[in-house]
């Protein structure tokens, strides 16, 4: 796909043609120049002027796939009520960019005239007004367009809506169904697919075995010498290497069959194979595929989406579970990692291959996996969890830190991270909003974005960061499941 952003100017016929060619120029040559620096160019597509105008162009963005979104500005004064019959037919993310063609007011020259072209302080108002009124989830960005964080913001903006365009064609493959007995990894598959546009759907284990067998030698081969390029082996099991390089060319081959961009598999269910597949799903995350342990489809999808919002469309993103803290009072930490399976897109180093025994589950040899360290840096942790009647976005603030044991023996990647506001006080934080042990965590996703995302997808998100408290968390989640109930009307 490639996607693109759609610059739309609101105006009116009441200046005359001079002041509407001056408009339509400069729209152009800001949507040129923000295309410079924002990570989707946006496109310049009308000085709107009548309601057929902004009926058509909303029409045209929901039906262009490539379009991600409308970057809305009033250059002028645009009377609002003939963007109601478009908006309520907007199905694409919408910005508000709230900006002025000037960054001075000019002392000498100012007159009417200026203050007929450059009234984007009132015509931007009115506008705002006709969103707020249709309700219509929208982010709004104010300042020049000419500074950095406001550039910086929209491209974050776009980045979150990106998020919502793969989300509504995510397809999520399932080997196996969710772990025996586990809750908070269920959900309804139907609310996700009408909320998130999710389709998920499950293929036979038999089905992946039998493309596993298919796999030739020479395919085995090359992807072998992927792996010695990226890794460094440190292991003499080549035999569990190559297994893993079957493993994975046969899951991606009937992922990309089906257009799917994330999988789930279980330990309980592995039959007909001789590994749970550890270093074969780590570099299928690495490519930007989506990944989910224990049939934990959400989470896989989830990740999938939080990676396509990251740095270049392949960010630092990974599924994560939280295993164990440092109780130790000044050295408070989380301890996460999994099974087998953590992104090395969140390594610090280079990752090493390695074997080794597991215990859990239905591995008849010993798996390979990557190893590694997550690298130190502000992070975000993010649970997607289904409440019944509707889904929550639950997002935490982390700082990642260099693990501060070496430990030796613990056999898979791992990261270490201290939790805002404090490693208690946010696990009873994550615990009463009901958050999973499985997170997706992210480096170049920001809280921000996820806030967006939830916004635009209409359901709910909770932040927790350096200033929750418990008690003024549970007021939040007390009046979200009035207001949610009340909205599901
Ligand atoms: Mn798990």
């Amino acid at each position: 796909m490639n996607y693109e952003f759609w610059f739309v100017v609101g105006s009116q016929f009441l200046y005359g043609p001079e002041v509407l060619e001056t408009v339509a120029q400069r729209a152009a040559e800001m949507a040129e120049e923000l295309s410079r620096v924002l990570p989707y160019p946006l496109v310049y597509k009308v000085t709107a002027k009548t309601n057929q105008e902004i009926t058509d162009v909303v029409k045209e963005a929901n039906y262009d796939d490539n379009c991600a979104g409308i970057v809305a500005w009033c250059h002028t004064f645009s009377p609002s009520k003939m963007w109601i019959n478009g908006l309520a037919n907007l199905q694409k993310p919408y910005c508000h960019l709230a900006t002025q063609y000037n960054v001075e007011i000019p002392n000498e020259e100012i007159d009417m005239d200026f203050m007929n072209l450059n009234q984007a302080a009132h015509g931007d108002r009115e506008h705002g007004f006709i969103v707020a009124r249709l309700r219509l989830p929208r982010k709004v960005i104010a300042g020049h367009w000419t500074d950095k964080t406001v550039q910086k913001r929209l491209g974050d903006w776009m980045k979150a809506a990106i998020g919502v365009a793969v989300s509504k064609e995510m397809k999520v493959m399932r080997f196996g169904d969710n772990m025996r007995e586990v809750a908070v990894t269920e959900g309804d598959k139907v609310e996700v697919q009408t909320k998130l546009g999710w389709q998920v759907n499950t293929w036979a284990v038999g089905d992946l075995v039998k493309e596993m067998n298919a796999v030739t030698d020479a395919e085995i081969d090359a992807l072998v010498e992927v792996y010695k390029a990226s890794y460094d082996v440190a292991t003499d099991n080549m035999d569990a290497i190559r297994y893993q390089a079957r493993e994975e060319i046969a899951i991606k081959r009937m992922m990309d069959a089906e257009g799917c961009k994330a999988f789930s598999n279980t330990f309980q269910d592995l039959y007909g194979m001789e590994q749970l597949p550890g270093l074969a799903s780590q570099h299928l995350m690495a490519q930007g595929y989506g990944y989910g342990g224990e049939g934990d489809w959400k989470v896989s999808a989830m990740t999938a989406i939080m990676k396509a919002m990251g740095e270049n469309g392949n960010g630092a993103s990974a599924f994560m579970e939280d295993y164990t803290y440092n109780l130790v009072p000044g050295a408070e930490y989380s301890l996460g990692a999994h099974m087998l399976e953590v992104c090395p897109s969140v390594a610090a180093g280079k990752p090493r291959i390695e074997t080794h025994h597991l215990g859990i589950g239905m591995n008849q040899k010993d798996p390979a996996r990557l190893v590694f360290e997550g690298k130190e840096g502000d992070a975000i942790v993010v649970s997607l969890i289904d409440m019944g009647g509707r889904l929550r976005l639950i997002c935490q603030d982390i700082h990642c830190v260099k693990p501060i044991l070496p430990m030796p023996n613990l056999p898979v990647a791992r990261v270490m991270w201290r939790a805002e506001p404090s490693l208690t006080t946010g696990v009873e934080c994550w615990i009463t909003a009901g958050g999973a042990h499985h997170t997706v965590l992210s480096y170049d996703v920001s809280a921000e974005q996820m806030k967006d995302w939830a916004n635009m997808m209409d359901i709910e998100f909770v932040h927790i960061t350096k200033d929750t408290t418990v008690e003024g968390l549970e007021k939040e989640l007390f009046y979200n499941d009035i207001a949610w109930k009340l909205k599901a009307l």
